[in-house]
């Protein structure tokens, strides 16, 4: 799957955490990245969670992520996988799901968006390339068959803007009754942004997402463009929410539970944005089904809801978690209604990936197979040829 830095090659590296209670609960946590590193910053926090009660979730935020200690080691992930496991070891302690303790759900399911990558081929069997708006439009016929989905997210800044310009018109020319969005992830200039955003005006946009990095560049786009702009980039943490609000640069913040440090913290800034009226969804790291149940408890608990969210997890051909992966109906998925987060390790599952990872490694999220050496400048003019039909050669 290609996006604006490189590529996603046919797999995500994930961490899964499991924190064990001195009663025998064993909560389930997840991160992004893997590999030695991260397990060994798991089994050093182990000295910090030796005696702590996971229902103090507050104190576990000062001791992990402390905001000022954290100026020496950033833990923000860190603390959100270790919130994800105390979460679930409340909800099986006290017999409810994690929604429940957040403040209870307002809805049972939680709308998703597809989630329209460019593809190379396949390289073990040549198909299912996305690359020509023809490709592009099937891609998005055969997701919305599949799954449902009524919004449709066109995941961009591989090829020249002018040529996404065409696919973008093209995917709302083909679903004129289904909502829109775009996400170049902030490779464009502010002039190049304007310039596309002012072309999709009038269209069913839900937003434009990232389309310029940082704060000031978003101000001066949405000074000139009149479509929503939305972020998951530079609004991540409360500090710059405060400073989006004070000087507004976006009007939807994607909330994502691992960058803010847990599904809380995600409820706490929706509250904020709630109070000031500035949009909220969902975003997607890449999650499996463990981070995915995080996303649809926080989806299920704020009012202030208004677009489907964004998830990566259509795309995978697998999950770690009992029963594989959690099945989309009507473009939506159930909240799990189990006590915790409502799913469990299914730990052969597990064991096969975990093999699968230490005979294939890490992958470089920020190249590109067939262009090597490419990197992405910002803003960008090093665009990839949507002429170029090659397959690439990955191991699996
Ligand atoms: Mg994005």
């Amino acid at each position: 799957m290609r996006h604006a830095n490189g590529c996603h090659w046919g797999r995500f590296v994930r961490t899964i955490v499991e924190v064990e209670t001195d009663n025998g609960i064993v909560g389930l946590g997840e991160m992004g990245g893997g590999g030695e590193s991260a397990e060994a910053v798991f089994r050093a926090m182990k000295s910090y969670l030796v005696g702590h009660d996971p229902a103090r979730l507050e104190e576990m935020r000062f001791l992990i992520a402390n905001p000022t200690a954290s100026l020496y080691n950033n833990r923000t992930q860190v603390l959100a996988a270790l919130e994800f496991a105390c979460l679930d070891i409340l909800g099986q302690a006290w017999g409810v799901p994690v929604s429940e303790i957040l403040g209870g759900r307002l809805r049972d399911r939680v709308p998703f968006a597809s989630y329209l990558f460019f593809r190379y081929p396949n390289p073990k069997t040549g198909e299912g390339e996305v690359r020509t708006i023809d490709q592009v439009l099937a891609n998005a016929h055969a997701m919305k068959k599949k799954y449902g989905f009524t919004t449709h997210k066109v995941k961009a800044g591989v090829f020249h803007p002018d040529y996404e310009l065409e696919v973008y018109r093209a995917v709302a020319r083909e679903f004129p009754d289904d909502r829109i969005r775009y996400d170049c992830n902030a490779v464009w200039s502010v002039e190049q942004a304007i310039r596309f955003g002012q072309g999709i005006e009038g269209l069913r946009n839900d937003y434009l997402e990232d389309p310029a990095f940082g704060l000031h560049a978003l101000r001066r786009v949405r000074q000139m463009v009149r479509v929503p702009l939305a972020t998951n980039t530079v609004v991540v943490n409360f500090e710059q929410l405060a400073a989006n609000i004070l000087d507004t640069a976006v009007d939807v913040i994607l909330l994502d539970t691992t960058f803010w440090g847990g599904i809380r913290p995600c409820v706490k800034a929706a509250a904020v944005c709630e109070t000031f009226q500035i949009g909220v969804a969902v975003h997607s790291s890449g999650e499996l089904g463990i981070q995915l149940a995080s996303m649809l408890h926080l989806g299920a608990v704020i009012p202030n809801l208004s677009f489907a969210a964004d998830a990566h997890y259509h795309h995978l051909a697998d999950d770690v978690v009992e029963g594989g992966l959690l099945l989309y109906q009507a473009g939506s998925i159930a909240v799990p209604t189990g006590p915790g987060l409502g799913v469990r390790l299914n730990r052969d599952k597990l064991a096969e990936y975990a093999d699968l990872y230490k005979r294939l490694g890490g992958y470089p999220y920020d190249q590109d197979p067939l262009r090597p050496g490419w990197t992405a400048l910002v803003p960008n003019d090093r665009w990839a040829d949507p002429t170029d039909g090659r397959t690439p050669r990955i191991p699996y």
